[in-house]
């Protein structure tokens, strides 16, 4: 195969006004109706065989090689995120409060230039790679509409590959690790009841502020001593509302969180602890105790055969380059779910530049990428294809 990262350069002003297209019209999760009509569109054009309003706005691209062979789907996310971009690029996005913050904007227009690319090899390509351009990975469910309505099947894949551009490092860095790579994601809602009363009579209440603060700290305690330490885990509270007066002890306070965990065992472990802590330590202050745990998503694991067919990819691509092979992240990706089901590797592309003041972090007003990173990205999503397929 040639070299795909000189071929992916060759269309990189196509891919910087696709991405600068998107980002100038960001759509939220499940609301992608322009993106996706342009994906449909530019994969229709490349003869690609299109499925649209797979998971709603979803679309999928079938691209045949010239022989039998496996099934590699690749994956892109396509939505943006309710936020007022602050960038002040004249590319910014014209739907106020609507913002490419997560660099999906980049995915969609890294995955028409890997269409782009393959296509252009289809006819040494053996089997078929299935293009998945996925609405609402932003925790609306994109991934498992896209399953419900049979993204997984006919045909059903082999391997599974995704990417996300990652600010938190810069251009050049590869993050490709074999293994748990992304967390399991639960949200907690905790209700705690005790008995309303006057602010200056607290021996007449039960007063729930007071368990919660008690509540919030206590559950520090899981991931210090009842996790091993060398594993990983977090217990989030990020929000704690109750009472409205300075002088009125309210009578309930509503908290909401995240827990992170990358093993099966840990997760569970923090599932045991956790009400159980809240309805110790709640109880113990008089109240009443409510928790609900929601599951967002299983964690994000590399198979390790494929993320070591990524790295040989990487390698050929750009030789003497480092890779790192250690990279763990613990925010979440419903990706997850399409990988529970299919083996698969996501990797990460650095894509910060700080010298341009291009580092601003994930979902941040003023967050922005460094182009650059988009050829490499579809360089090595295609050339990790092609891997995989053996050509
Ligand atoms: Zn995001
Ligand atoms: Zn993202």
């Amino acid at each position: 195969m040639t070299d795909l990262f000189e071929e992916a350069n060759t269309l990189f002003e196509s891919m910087r006004a696709l991405r600068r297209d998107f980002h100038r019209h960001p759509e939220l999760g499940f609301q992608e109706v322009r993106t996706s009509s342009i994906v449909a569109q530019t994969l229709r054009e490349l003869g690609l065989e299109v499925t649209t309003g797979i998971g709603k706005t979803g679309v999928v691209g079938m691209l045949e090689g010239q022989r039998a062979g496996p099934v590699v789907l690749l994956r892109f996310d396509m939505d943006a995120l309710p936020v007022h971009e602050e960038t002040g690029a004249d590319y910014a996005s014209q739907s106020p409060g609507v913002m490419h913050a997560c660099g999906h904007d980049g995915h969609t227009a890294v995955g028409l230039t890997v269409a782009k690319l393959l296509h252009a090899h289809s006819q040494n390509m053996a089997g078929s790679v299935k293009l998945v351009f996925q609405p609402a990975e932003e925790g609306l469910g994109g991934a498992q509409a896209m399953i419900d309505d049979g993204v997984l099947e006919s045909p059903s894949p082999d391997f599974a590959l995704a990417l996300h551009l990652w600010n938190e490092k810069p251009l050049g860095w590869l993050g490709i690790h074999a293994g748990p790579v992304m967390a399991a994601s639960e949200i907690f809602k905790v209700s705690l009841t005790g008995k309303g009363g006057h602010g200056a009579s607290p021996h007449l209440s039960v007063d729930p502020l007071l368990a919660a603060a008690h509540v919030v700290t206590a559950l520090q305690g899981i991931v210090s001593r009842n996790i091993a330490p060398l594993e990983a885990a977090v217990v989030s509270v990020t929000s704690i509302r109750g009472g409205e007066a300075f002088n009125v002890i309210p009578s309930t306070v509503e908290m909401l969180g995240t827990i992170r965990t990358f093993l099966p065992e840990v997760r569970q472990r923090v599932l045991e602890r956790f009400p159980q802590i809240v309805e110790g330590v709640a109880g113990g202050m008089g109240c009443q105790a409510n928790v609900e745990i929601t599951s967002i998503t299983p964690a994000v694991v590399n198979e390790a055969r494929i993320a070591q067919g990524v790295e040989e990819a990487a390698r050929q691509l750009w030789p003497g380059q480092p890779v790192d092979r250690d990279f763990q992240s613990m925010v979440s990706e419903d990706m997850a779910l399409m990988m529970q089901r299919v083996p698969g590797c996501y990797f990460f592309v650095g894509s910060a530049n700080p010298a341009k003041g291009l580092d601003a972090p994930h979902h941040h007003p003023r967050f922005n990428i460094d182009e650059d990173a988009l050829p490499r990205a579809a360089a090595l999503m295609a050339s990790s294809a092609v891997h995989l397929l053996g050509d």
